[in-house]
């Protein structure tokens, strides 16, 4: 108020911002030490021509600390192919920088297609083994991206994707979540839950009652009270909120059907997900990103859609209480994928309980990466055009 009297501690206020502004090194210093923002990407990827020099920056950029990343090795072996074809990039990249990176165990590969699923041959018992070998260096702290339940998509910057539909229940996918209880690492998949993909789901997530689930953005398409209703059903599901933006389409839609968004298109939570969210703030592994393809790496050269994402998730996030944004932004990631000690202690034969639910580095964790839909209820979901935001 002009013309107030300055008085005890609004005296000391004045004298430490009198300070502060004379000293611009100071404030230097303390943002450049760490990004500002703790927040963690727990649901990016990598596909070819990434560099971890770019990757970086990007994070400073945006204010990300830790970034969760899932190799793609979709044609690796071909001289345009989407994939990466070399194991052990992302633990090269994390051996680099292992404070700001997440290495997965990739799983977004030809093989795990339907049939390969639904009848496990001696190539998909080799992807066993080898995931087995991987998990056994004790570097990954999880395997994903599964796509089980995708429907197809195409848009103009040069993503896109078939429609693909395994049961979540499949053969291999259990003989899967068998590895992932074993070396005590989380799964994430993307699963699209509607009418049809839903049975299987809950028999996937019986089966995998030691192993915690997270389905990758929000579960696909659910509708809140769906989700609530297996949230409850299933302790050891999880989620994450990967391209759950009104910038990311499983924020909005899939192929040509709407999902249940959780932005308002205005970059606010929809209200009808608040009490979901405050209530399940333990279940929310996180925000991501989601940069599948190329393309969008490339692009965002140009757009600057990484920070852009991370500024619309925050704006997103804000309408919530302080903790459960704390959870959500960074908190249960930190637990969730700290340095995982029991793999280690597989590799060896050591003997533990596996333990069900989220308990930081002792828990199984199988994430599935699904997508939040529209407000209509699941099972009247209906398939309708799909109109983009601008
Ligand atoms: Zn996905």
């Amino acid at each position: 108020m002009m013309g107030q009297r300055l008085t005890g501690p609004c005296i000391t206020i004045f004298l430490i911002l009198a300070m502060l502004s004379a000293c611009p090194t100071f404030i230097r210093l303390t943002s450049a030490s760490a990004p500002a923002d703790p927040a963690i990407d727990v649901h990016n990827h990598l596909p070819r021509g990434v560099t971890l020099e770019a990757l970086i920056k990007l994070m400073n950029d945006a204010g990300v600390r830790k970034t969760l990343l899932m190799p793609v090795f979709y044609d690796g072996d071909k001289p345009n192919g989407q994939g990466i074809s070399d194991e052990n990039l992302v633990v090269e990249f994390y051996k680099e920088q292992p404070d700001r990176i997440i290495p997965f165990l990739g799983m977004q590969r030809r093989i795990i297609d339907r049939k390969h699923c639904l009848q496990p041959d001696a190539e998909a018992e080799n992807l066993l083994q080898l995931a087995e070998s991987q998990l056994r260096t004790g570097y990954f702290r999880g395997m994903g991206e599964f796509i089980l339940w995708h429907y197809s998509y195409s848009y103009s910057d040069g993503e896109q994707g078939e429609t693909v539909k395994i049961p979540a229940d499949a053969p291999l996918m259990k003989k899967f979540l068998d590895l992932a209880a074993k070396y005590r690492v989380p799964v994430i998949i993307h699963y699209e839950i509607d009418e049809e993909s839903l049975p299987s789901l809950k028999k996937m997530l019986t089966y995998g009652r030691k192993v915690t689930i997270i389905l990758a953005h929000n579960g696909g398409r659910p509708d809140p009270i769906t989700w609530k209703a297996l949230l409850d059903d299933y302790p050891n599901l999880f989620y994450d909120l990967g391209g759950m933006t009104r910038l990311g389409h499983y924020g909005y839609a899939s192929g040509e059907y709407m999902k249940n968004p959780i932005d308002d298109g205005k970059g606010h939570l929809r209200p009808e997900w608040k009490p979901l969210y405050e209530q399940y703030a333990d279940r929310i592994v996180g925000i991501g990103t989601d940069f599948a393809h190329p393309e969008v790496w490339a692009s965002n050269q140009k757009s600057g859609r990484y920070s852009t994402m991370i500024a619309v998730f925050r704006s997103l996030l804000s309408d919530l209480s302080t903790e459960t944004v704390e959870k959500i932004w960074f908190r249960n990631a930190e637990k969730m994928f700290a340095a995982n000690t029991s793999a280690t202690n597989a590799a060896t034969g050591a003997t533990g309980t596996v333990k069900t639910g989220f308990t930081g580095a002792e828990a199984v964790h199988v994430v599935m990466v699904t997508a939040l839909a529209p407000i209509v209820p699941l099972f009247t979901l209906e398939k309708r055009k799909v109109e983009l935001p601008s």
